[in-house]
């Protein structure tokens, strides 16, 4: 494998165009030779060509940042009647994490279940869990009402152990997930074997199972979900850069690098880049660099899967190849707290990381070797102290909303969150926000 070309000052997307179609580096390496400035995803999405240009002076509500947040925010807004804006600073949707992660919907929080249920309480833990079921079935139902099926995919997950003390925890958290009435069992390594339908590497113990699980084209789902928004009456207005949110005698005032608008209610929706709005949350969000491999296409299809408790992490492409993500701090201090360029997208690449995650593919998975790897890219997440992320009204601050820090984990919460939210900012209850995700836990 070699690295000679591969930029670490590199940011990675200053091109920001909607649609690139860069296929840099295809195919003709055993390693991330050429740094892709594009995710797959954007490289193979659809285009944007919606959205306005002129900056209204009054609005309902304002939403800033069109990822999959702000954009399902606003889809939600605009089905119950409200003609939200939506503020993105670049030329489209989906060009921030969420066109850049590795598309798995997966159910469940942050923590394993039984880890969750230690340490947020049985209830709780339930509520988030639950929470993610409710977002699947609104995930099945709005992409078949707007017309984006084939941006979702069916899969399963395998979080694989092979540690004695990681496979107790994970068949703890099969039995607490059954007597939860959620599908999971364990498995053992013949039969984990038989689900990846290719060799596994001897270390690997076995794995809990969980069926049913969904992952997506996040580029095409974000970007289709923006225009189901639109067709709804939500307006986008892309290529603004947000610069402050002040409160106004009757609302707020959010000022951009293309004028001011008049706002009566505001939600963030910026990920790690929040705390440039909102400097109370700089001590709360740290921003991580999250980065990816993707392998040529290979013939066998293999689930999600987790290992060495989702410090390394991979999947399927739609087109047959291998993601593979994770290794974080493996090297102190070179993923945490990371700095994202003003105006970019993506923190500095690291080819050390995108080399030490080429290698580990094959010794999870014997017959990857050899396997070309065509595509690597970064990314950042925005993580909080106690992994869960920020959904709900700032406090003290009527009409002022926030929904961000996902902790590298928002697809599983992507519809059912920005509806919750959606009913909150209406006046309604949005019981469905577990309690855990309240902003006012750190305020
Ligand atoms: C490498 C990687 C892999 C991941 N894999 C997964 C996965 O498989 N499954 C999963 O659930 N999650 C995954 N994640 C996390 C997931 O991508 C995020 O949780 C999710 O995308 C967050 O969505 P968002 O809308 O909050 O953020 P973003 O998509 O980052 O949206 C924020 C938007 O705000 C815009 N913005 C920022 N500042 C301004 C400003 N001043 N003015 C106007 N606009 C502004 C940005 O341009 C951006 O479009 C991954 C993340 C990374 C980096």
């Amino acid at each position: 494998m070699t690295t000679n070309d591969t930029n670490d000052t590199n940011t990675a997307d200053t091109a920001d165009t909607g649609n690139t179609g860069n296929t840099a580096g295809a195919g003709t390496t055993t390693g991330p030779a050429s740094q892709s400035p594009d995710s797959y995803w954007l490289a193979s999405g659809p285009g944007w060509t919606g959205g306005g240009t002129e900056l209204p002076r009054r609005t309902g509500v304002c939403v800033l940042g069109a990822g999959v947040m702000g954009t399902t925010l606003a889809y939600w807004l605009a089905r119950a009647g409200e003609r939200p804006l939506v503020l993105e600073r670049n030329s489209a949707p989906a060009m921030g994490s969420s066109g850049r992660n590795a598309g798995r919907m997966i159910q469940g929080g942050n923590a394993q279940h039984a880890l969750a249920i230690e340490k947020y309480g049985h209830a709780e833990a339930l509520a988030i869990y639950r929470a993610t079921l409710v977002n699947q079935e609104l995930t099945h139902e709005v992409v078949a009402r707007e017309g984006l099926r084939s941006a979702r995919f069916p899969t399963a997950k395998l979080d694989l152990a092979v540690a004695e003390d990681e496979a107790r925890e994970l068949r703890r958290t099969a039995e607490a997930l059954t007597s939860d009435g959620i599908a999971a069992e364990w498995l053992d390594r013949r039969a984990a074997r038989e689900v990846f339908g290719t060799d596994l590497s001897d270390t690997v113990l076995g794995g809990l199972y969980r069926p049913d699980q969904d992952a997506v084209h996040s580029v095409a789902y974000v970007r289709g979900m923006a225009d189901a928004a639109s067709r709804h009456g939500a307006e986008f207005v892309c290529g603004i850069t947000v610069e402050s949110v002040e409160r106004a005698a009757d609302g707020w005032i959010v000022t951009t690098d293309a004028g001011r608008v008049h706002a009566d209610q505001v939600v963030v929706a910026l990920n790690a880049w929040t705390p440039r709005l909102l400097p109370e949350l700089a001590p709360v969000i740290t921003p991580v660099r999250g980065q990816l491999v993707q392998t040529a296409p290979v013939s066998f299809r293999i689930p999600q899967w987790g290992l060495d408790r989702g410090l390394v992490y991979g999947g399927q492409a739609p087109d047959g190849s291998l993601l593979l993500g994770g290794l974080r701090n493996t090297v102190p201090g070179r993923d945490e707290g990371v700095d994202v360029p003003e105006g970019g997208n993506t923190p500095a690449f690291s080819p050390e990381l995108a080399e030490r995650l080429a290698g580990a593919l094959p010794s999870l998975l014997p017959k990857t070797a050899g396997v070309p790897i065509v595509r690597a890219w970064s990314g950042v997440m925005a993580f909080t102290p106690d992994r869960c992320p920020l959904v709900g009204a700032w406090p003290g601050a009527e009409g002022l909303w926030v929904i961000a820090a996902f902790n590298g984990h928002g697809m599983p919460y992507s519809q059912v969150m920005p509806e919750q939210l959606a009913e909150r900012i209406r006046g309604g209850r949005g019981d469905g926000i577990p309690a855990a995700f309240d902003p006012a836990r750190f305020l």
